[in-house]
């Protein structure tokens, strides 16, 4: 089955940071877990080059916007290897190819009788390069987001008929209750939707660097009527001489942060539609992560600064602490104190030290061959359906759930860890099928976690699953392997970093 999965293309006025890298990894980990199941996936990411802010940090910057544009987004693209994201495509939404087919849509939206020419009277940022509604404007007229002046706008623009899609939309939310997940974020759209839509400009008659309107080429597209079809026109031109709208359109699933969920959970759907296109499966937003913590780290200092703490811990710990910290789809603290703690804590001692163990005493006392033998039943009890949960987790976008059902199983082996004392069986060789039946079940029982594991510790999984002789990524059930492999010893999966302090 083919599985569609979207990050929102990145803003290229700033440069990334932690929140776009938080995005692309939740999408990664949703595309791997996916090729895991043996889905046919499709994972785009990219950016978002056109509009007024655009236009106005390049002159402020003495470059032109696609200068601005280039710098920029090459500086996501580099970020995509830092973090371990398997992106399919990265889309710009500069490329000629996208404008061509951005044009085709939107003619298309003309043709079919869903845009008005009108005036617009209101209030306007152009740092958001949105229209703020009386109810959306902070007091005395300013952005809430930016806290600068709104500019007055009076101006003849071409408006996108929302409004008239206002029962369809409805209707939509009502036939699929997670159409956006979480809940509170469904809750939201919906309640914007219920408060009576307005029509939405489409375009302005001032801007210099956006699309300019297929019907009207005096007027330049609302950088967010672009930006939004990125997800449908890369698919026209991502495969060189291919064209798999197809095979992958409508989308499975567009991952975001919920500051642009209006956007996307409102205004987007009734846009296909005008298109007669279908809306996405699923969206599924996630909150911010707040830097709160004061206290200082040892070695990070302050703020997590998401590129040093790749360089020294690896990105596979920044993936875990980022789902494993904040439950997915809630605001929550993050720190560097708390980073560090976690790593030694669940990565270096919970797992880090559970895979050295094994591995160690299948090659001390099993001549580094898992013995075959039976599935112990209690350890078989808590494994129990782990692998359906885990994967219902994630079709529901739950990865910090999915995380912890895969580390109530990194638990549950330590604990057999301590309630088998393999080195006392070693010990005393009068029962070596006892000893067998513990030294493959922790085995096997790695193997099943480290699978489960590698959307989210990518790296860590690989050398793992090597020095289990596991060449499949295909999830497995405890006892799916017969034991008899081979295994190597790893140095420490988590070392220890020096502080240098
Ligand atoms: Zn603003």
């Amino acid at each position: 089955m083919a599985y569609y999965v979207t990050t929102p293309i990145y803003y290229v006025n700033a440069e990334p940071h932690l929140g776009h890298a938080y995005s692309t990894m939740a999408a990664d980990v949703l595309a791997r877990h996916m090729r895991q199941r043996g889905e046919d996936v499709f994972f785009l990411t990219g950016t978002d080059e056109h509009g007024e802010p655009i236009e106005l940090a390049a002159e402020r910057a003495g470059v032109t916007p696609q200068e601005l544009a280039d710098r920029n987004a090459a500086k996501f693209e580099a970020l995509l290897p830092i973090i371990d994201a398997t992106n399919d495509f990265f889309i710009r939404t500069s490329d000629p190819r996208h404008a061509e087919r951005v044009a085709e849509i939107m003619q298309r939206v003309y043709d079919n009788g869903w845009v008005d020419k009108g005036t617009y009277e209101g209030w306007y940022c152009p740092r958001c390069a949105d229209f703020k509604s009386e109810r959306e404007q902070a007091p005395e007229r300013t952005c809430p987001i930016h806290e600068i002046p709104l500019e007055e706008v009076r101006e003849e623009n071409w408006f996108f008929r929302l409004s008239a899609f206002q029962a369809q939309l409805e209707g939509l939310y009502e036939e699929r209750p997670d159409f956006v997940v979480p809940e509170v974020r469904r809750n939201e759209a919906l309640s914007f939707i219920e408060g009576g839509l307005e029509d939405v400009s489409l375009s302005r008659p001032k801007l210099k660097w956006g699309m300019p309107l297929p019907w009207d080429p005096e007027q330049r597209m609302y950088v967010w009527f672009d930006a939004l079809l990125n997800y449908v026109t890369a698919l026209g031109f991502a495969r060189e001489g291919e064209d798999l709208t197809e095979r992958f359109w409508p989308a499975d699933l567009h991952v975001m942060a919920k500051e642009i969920l209006k956007f996307h959970a409102v205004i987007w759907p009734a846009l296909l539609w005008a298109a007669d296109l279908e809306p996405p499966k699923r969206m599924a937003i996630h909150g911010f992560l707040l830097m709160g913590e004061k206290k200082m780290s040892k070695s990070l200092g302050n703020v997590l600064d998401p590129f040093e703490a790749i360089e020294r811990y690896g990105a596979d710990a920044l993936r875990f602490y980022c789902f494993r910290e904040v439950s997915f789809g809630q605001d929550g603290a993050i720190s560097t104190a708390g980073f560090e703690a976690r790593y030694e804590t669940e990565l270096a001692n919970d797992f880090g030290n559970l895979a050295s163990r094994v591995l160690a005493m299948v090659d001390r006392y099993r001549d580094a061959t898992v013995p075959p033998a039976q599935v112990d039943a209690v350890l078989a009890e808590d494994f129990e359906g782990a692998v359906e949960r885990f994967s219902g987790l994630l079709d529901r976008a739950e990865l910090s759930q999915a995380l912890e059902e895969a580390w109530r199983l990194v638990r549950r082996l330590n604990r057999y860890v301590e309630e088998t004392r393999p080195w006392e069986l070693a010990k005393d060789e009068a029962d070596p099928e006892r000893l067998d039946e513990v030294l493959y079940n922790l085995a096997e029982g790695l193997r099943v976690v480290t699978l489960l594991l590698v959307p989210y510790l990518p790296q860590t999984s690989d050398r793992l699953l090597a020095a289990l002789s596991e060449d499949s990524r295909a999830l497995a059930e405890l006892g799916s392997h017969p034991g008899g492999q081979r295994i190597d010893r790893l140095p420490p999966l988590f070392p220890k970093i020096e502080t240098g302090s």
